[in-house]
């Protein structure tokens, strides 16, 4: 019998699953379930780093526990049920009680993600570099030199994403393309206590952010990039008006805004979360659309699989990934209300009017109403000759590269 202590790790695979973020890893953990062997590969030994608010909303809870069989960890969270609003340095009003929304520390996060994963049944493929995708075998070779094939390759390897640059040429558009910058500021005594704030305008096409946590306040600007001309000045401003060093060090990182793939992937190689362009245009949350994309391109994978048909593993993806791309596109066209230099100025005053639809925006972030719910109720509280341009328009966004 061979000492499995000493034998050699396998290199076949049914599914590779090349990131181990939260898509990678509900890709990764849906697949085992699935009874399918899985190597999970990531350039990076976790924990580790990663740019990001840490917003866990409603609807990722929601995903996170039909992937993972278990509710989000209270260890890994701070729970938030109140939410101040601000625009251009003024409030816009508050809401004592919201639906509850939790914070996290990616580098936590991530890593808990990882272990269920591994505990699963996974091969740890993590802190492996590519150094070459074969999208046609499909198959990887590490910078080691060792070869895995598989029969289908999930890409969930983030905005960059290599597999969607070795088959589309690049990753991302960047005319259309969305950037953040954030700080990790430290904490002060009973940090975790203070209400989540969001503002309006602190970047173009976007928002800013300062999400209090127990270790520290995760603060943040993020939008669409070709608007942002001057996106580390617009940090700058943002950190002054929160009482902030402006002069110290800011991180950035590219997110999707919108653009998301239509063919996310090609035959038995599927890309999802990042990679795919999976985030929502107007909020910037992307964690729900990963765990969901991951589940549904591992579901897809053992259906095609199970048929024998590796090949057919887009196609069934694509269809299950239908309502998704649907809520991105509405959401898109909506974001012309809140961003658009027309209709901003209508936007805020009718949300600062209106403590309904403030509650309404929240109820979206935590999964429990859809886009156009909140297009109809902002719609109503628009003036007229806003509506009537609107309407007009359609839902074409103003001459500009992004929408
Ligand atoms: C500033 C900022 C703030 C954000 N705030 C929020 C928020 O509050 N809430 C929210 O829901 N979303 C937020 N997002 C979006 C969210 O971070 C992403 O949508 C989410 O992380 C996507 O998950 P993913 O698994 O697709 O990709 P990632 O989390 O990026 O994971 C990709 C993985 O692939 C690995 N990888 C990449 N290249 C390679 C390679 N060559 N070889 C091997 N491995 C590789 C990486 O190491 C990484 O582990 C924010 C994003 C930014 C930039």
């Amino acid at each position: 019998m061979t000492d499995p202590a000493r034998a050699p790790a396998p290199d076949t695979f049914d599914v590779i699953v090349l990131g181990a973020g939260p898509a990678g890893a509900a890709a990764a953990m849906t697949a085992c379930r699935q009874g399918l062997t899985v190597a999970l590969v990531d350039k990076a030994c976790f924990p580790r780093a990663k740019l990001c608010g840490g917003g866990v909303t409603g609807r990722s809870a929601r995903y996170f526990e039909e992937i993972f069989g278990t509710p989000l960890p209270p260890e890994l969270i701070d729970t938030k049920t109140a939410v101040e609003f601000h625009a251009e340095d003024r409030p816009l009003g508050a809401l004592p009680q919201i639906p509850p929304m939790h914070l996290t520390m990616r580098w936590h996060f991530d890593a808990d993600l990882v272990a269920r994963v591994l505990a699963a049944g996974a091969t740890d493929l993590t802190g492996c570099r590519v150094a070459e995708i074969d999208t046609t075998t499909p198959a990887l070779t590490l910078s080691d030199g060792r070869r895995l094939t598989a029969r289908v390759l999930i890409g969930a390897d983030g905005v960059n994403s290599p597999v969607a640059r070795a088959l589309f040429g690049r990753a991302y558009d960047p005319a259309r393309i969305g950037f953040g910058l954030e700080v990790e500021a430290p904490a002060p005594p009973g940090n975790a206590d203070r209400p989540l704030r969001i503002d309006f305008g602190a970047a173009q096409w976007g928002y800013g952010w300062d999400f209090p946590k127990s270790g520290s306040s995760t603060i943040g600007i993020g939008g669409v990039l070709s608007r942002n001309g001057d996106m580390k000045g617009a940090m700058a401003a943002y950190l002054d008006l929160l009482g902030q060093d402006p002069t110290q060090p800011v991180k950035g990182h590219h997110l999707p805004f919108g653009d998301f793939r239509r063919r996310p992937g090609r035959g038995a190689v599927l890309l999802a979360g990042d990679a795919a362009g999976l985030v929502d245009p107007i909020t910037g949350e992307g964690i729900a659309y990963a765990l969901k994309s991951g589940q549904l391109a591992a579901q897809a994978a053992a259906r095609a699989l199970a048929e024998d048909a590796p090949a057919t593993a887009l196609r069934r993806y694509r269809a299950t990934l239908r309502p998704i791309h649907r809520a991105i596109r509405q959401a898109r066209a909506i974001r012309l209300l809140l961003f658009a230099p027309l209709f901003r100025p209508a936007f805020l005053a009718a949300f600062r009017r209106s403590g309904h639809l403030r509650h309404l925006y929240m109820r979206l972030l935590a999964g429990e109403i859809e886009y156009p719910d909140l297009a109809r109720a902002t719609l109503r509280r628009l003036p007229a000759f806003l509506t009537g341009a609107l309407q007009r328009g359609g839902t074409k966004p103003p001459p500009a590269r992004d929408a």
